[in-house]
């Protein structure tokens, strides 16, 4: 059996592992000349995580994980307002989380694929026609090949899903949010997050950092826009619409804009939403059919969850039948944890200073002994995708 993965992200390179691990001839293509650097710290627990211990890459990501103390929300003037400390969650998930940045998860993903597995970067999907058992897939060097899958993990504006079921704008639905993120290095910085993920907190806007371990800040931004309703173009200039967002602002947010480069993350807070994640021999993997966002915290543990659901009923069934299987077990549970996100973003970032101060009550309480279990649901809903212990065939 052979396919073709478009996307060497979270969820194409594990969906490459599994699929390699069943047997068969995989070829990863990935639009970008390498692997994609960038992005933020992910707190990585959950099914994902249970995944990544059955393809033995958590000694890898231990070995990257980013400690801190916790979050803590700041004013205007650098006062902690609240916070949460992260000891509790780590005890609520029973210790099984680490926190890595999204670039060291990939590497180590990378890492993990055996020679078999063929990764060429710098190369798309170009067309796809559907045929009775498969799909010839072309690529935009011109190369064809002939394959039982086509398997989209190419993110949010996933070009395979536009091949095979139409234009982004159907399934993209922007959460009236946009978030920067890119890595700095600033020792004035870093004392003022003092071993804790810090963040401005204002109405509409946070901004903050991360401190790593290996000295640099990881800074984030999250600002509400008026067009972030409609998934259409974002501005060339991060910098520049950050500084027009974040103009006056006080703490060490001058010294953040002032760090950040013309290519650094930045997009809408966004889920991509779809009836139905397969069209023939195509299956749609990871953001490109059920990002939950970024306020739902766990986009790459439900990549990793999809990959391996997917492996596991191609293991079990022929192809039409395990994209079915794949697409019921998933798919309504992804739903509802959609909903749940999109009723979260007045959680994590207020529209207004009573809205604010709420929940700097709020986390006020959650820190109370026994609200472990509370705050953990309210800041992360979890996944449970229902992962079942592998057999793996080779
Ligand atoms: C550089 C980067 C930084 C990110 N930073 C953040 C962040 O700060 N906050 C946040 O909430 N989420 C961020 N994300 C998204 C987050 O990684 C995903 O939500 C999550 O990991 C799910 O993984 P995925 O593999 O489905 O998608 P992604 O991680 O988006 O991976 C998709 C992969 O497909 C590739 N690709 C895209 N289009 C094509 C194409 N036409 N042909 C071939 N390959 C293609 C991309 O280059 C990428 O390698 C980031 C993604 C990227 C790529």
């Amino acid at each position: 059996m052979h396919a073709v993965v478009c996307g060497a992200g979270i969820a194409g390179l594990t969906a490459a592992w599994w699929l390699d691990r069943l047997g068969w001839r995989v070829l990863v293509v990935e639009r970008a000349p390498a692997l994609r650097d960038g992005g933020y710290v992910i707190d990585f627990f959950g099914s994902g995580y249970d995944v990544a211990e059955e393809m033995g890459v958590l000694d890898e990501l231990r070995g990257v994980h980013q400690e801190v103390l916790g979050i803590g929300y700041m004013d205007a003037a650098g006062r902690r307002r609240a916070g949460i400390v992260y000891d509790t969650f780590t005890q609520a998930v029973a210790g099984r989380v680490v926190r890595v940045l999204r670039e060291d998860l990939v590497h180590a993903l990378h890492d993990a694929l055996p020679d078999t597995v063929t990764v060429r970067f710098g190369r798309t999907v170009d067309r796809v026609t559907h045929h009775a058992d498969g799909v010839v897939v072309r690529l935009d060097d011109g190369t064809e090949c002939e394959s039982d899958l086509l398997v989209g993990a190419d993110g949010v504006y996933s070009r395979v899903r536009a091949l095979a079921f139409g234009p982004r704008d159907h399934y993209v639905r922007p959460l009236g949010l946009r978030v920067a993120s890119f890595v700095l290095r600033d020792d004035v910085v870093r004392d003022a997050l003092d071993g804790e993920f810090r963040m401005l907190a204002l109405p509409d806007r946070h901004a903050g950092g991360y401190p790593l371990v290996d000295g640099r800040v990881a800074a984030v931004f999250m600002h509400r826009a008026p067009d972030g309703k409609t998934a259409g173009g974002l501005p060339r200039d991060p910098r520049a619409t950050l500084s027009a967002a974040f103009a006056d602002q006080g703490w060490v947010v001058p010294r953040l804009l002032d760090a950040c480069p013309p290519d650094a993350y930045y997009d809408y807070i966004a889920q991509t939403l779809l009836p139905t994640w397969r069209a023939g021999r195509v299956v749609l993997l990871g953001d490109a059919c059920q990002a939950v966002s970024l306020l739902a915290g766990q986009g790459a543990s439900l990549a990793m969850t999809g990959a391996r659901q997917l492996a596991r009923h191609l293991a079990e069934h022929p192809v039409p039948e395990a994209l079915k299987a794949y697409e019921e077990g998933l798919l309504p549970r992804i739903t509802a944890m959609q909903r749940s996100a999109r009723r979260s973003t007045a959680w994590f970032v207020p529209g207004s200073r009573l809205a604010l101060t709420l929940r700097h009550n709020a986390l006020r309480l959650a820190a109370m002994p026994g609200a472990a279990a509370l705050l953990r649901t309210a800041v992360a809903p979890t996944p449970h995708a229902g992962v079942r212990t592998p057999t793996p065939t080779r």
